[in-house]
C-alpha cells in the first residue's frame, strides 16, 4: 500500500508558492516511461515536474497530467526553453509548442535553460518571458545556470526579477557566491542533480549521517539542500527511489550535521560549466 508524503512550498518573489521538492525527469524517455514515473510520482506525493524542451518528454509529463486525477491547479510544472529557441519571437513561438505538448493553457514556471552567452541572446530573450508573464501565460519565470554576472547584466534592464535560478548543486559543488548573490537579489536557489548524479552518495560523512539517522544518503543530501532553503528535483525512474527521496520532511539534520556537509565541497562538477556550455542542437 503506498503512502503519499506533503510538500512544503517555498514563496517565491512574486508571491506564487511552490513546493521545495519536485520531480525530474531528465533522461526519462520515450514519453510513456515518462508518463509512468511521473504518475508513480504524483502517488507518492510529489507535486511539482521539472521538465525541458531538450529533455524530449513533455508529451509524456503532458499525458501523466491527463490521465492523473489530480486538478491540474495543484501541480506544477517547469518547462525550460532551449538554447537554439532563444531570442524574441521564437521563444513566443517554442512556449506555444511546450504548452501544446504539455497539455495545458498556462505553465507555473518557464525558465531560460542556459545563458549560452556567446549567442548574446539571453536579454532579449528575457524581454519575451516578460511579456509571457505579462499576458498570464505563465505565473513565474526564471533562469538556470546562469553565472553572476549573467545575472547582473539580465538585471540592468529586467523589469521582472527572476523567481529562481537552477543550478548545480549538491555537496560537491555548494555554489557558495551564487547563493548568497541569490539572497542579497531575492533569488531562490533551485538545485538541479542535487544528487550529484550519484556520485556523492558513496561519500564517508554523509554516509555516517545517514546511518545514525537510520536514512539512506539521498535522504540526508536532499534533507541538507531543504535545511538551507533550496528547492530540489530529484530524479530516479525507480519506484523505491522515487518514494525514498521525497520521505526527507520527517527529521531534521542538526548544526552540527549542516557543518560536517558544508565542509565536504570541492567544487567538482557533474555537469559543464555555463560558460562552456555550447551544446545548442
Ligand atoms: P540527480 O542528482 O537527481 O541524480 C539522479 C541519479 O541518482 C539517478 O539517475 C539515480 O542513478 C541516482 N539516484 C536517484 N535517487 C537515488 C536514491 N534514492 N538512491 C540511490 N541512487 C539514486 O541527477 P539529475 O537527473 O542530473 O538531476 C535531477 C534533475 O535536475 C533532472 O532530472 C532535471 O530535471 C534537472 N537538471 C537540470 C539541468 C539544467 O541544466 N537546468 C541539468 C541537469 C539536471
Amino acid at each position: 500500500m503506498s503512502t503519499s508524503v506533503t510538500v512544503p512550498a517555498v514563496t517565491l518573489n512574486n508571491g506564487v508558492q511552490m513546493p521545495q521538492l519536485g520531480f525530474g525527469v531528465w533522461q526519462i524517455t520515450p514519453d510513456d516511461q515518462a508518463t509512468a514515473a511521473v504518475l508513480t510520482a504524483f502517488d507518492a506525493g510529489y507535486r511539482a515536474v521539472d521538465t525541458a524542451r531538450i529533455y524530449t518528454n513533455e508529451g509524456g509529463v503532458g499525458a501523466a497530467l491527463e490521465q492523473s486525477e489530480l486538478n491540474r491547479e495543484d501541480v506544477f510544472i517547469t518547462t525550460k526553453l532551449w538554447n537554439n529557441e532563444q531570442g524574441y519571437d521564437s521563444v513566443l513561438r517554442a512556449f506555444d509548442n511546450s504548452l501544446a505538448k504539455l497539455g495545458t493553457d498556462y505553465l507555473d514556471l518557464y525558465l531560460i535553460h542556459w545563458p549560452v552567452p556567446f549567442h548574446g541572446k539571453y536579454v532579449e530573450t528575457w524581454r519575451a518571458f516578460e511579456k509571457l508573464y505579462a499576458d498570464g501565460r505563465v505565473r513565474s519565470i526564471g533562469v538556470s545556470n546562469f553565472e553572476p554576472n549573467h545575472l547582473r547584466t539580465l538585471l540592468d534592464t529586467a523589469t521582472v526579477v527572476p523567481a529562481l535560478n537552477q543550478i548545480e548543486f549538491h555537496p560537491y559543488l555548494q555554489q557558495h557566491e551564487l547563493f548568497e548573490l541569490h539572497k542579497e537579489l531575492g533569488i531562490a536557489t533551485e538545485s538541479w542533480s542535487p544528487l550529484g548524479q550519484g556520485t556523492v552518495l558513496g561519500d564517508s560523512v554523509i554516509g555516517g549521517i545517514a546511518s545514525r539517522l537510520g536514512r539512506t544518503p539521498a535522504q540526508v543530501i536532499l534533507r541538507w539542500q531543504v535545511q538551507l532553503g533550496n528547492i530540489v528535483v530529484p530524479k530516479s525512474a525507480t519506484e523505491s527511489r522515487i518514494r525514498e527521496n521525497i520521505a526527507i520532511f520527517d527529521f531534521e539534520l542538526t548544526e552540527a550535521d549542516m557543518a560536517a556537509l558544508a565542509a565536504i565541497h570541492r567544487g567538482e562538477r557533474v555537469g559543464q560549466h555555463p560558460n562552456d556550455f555550447i551544446d545548442d542542437f
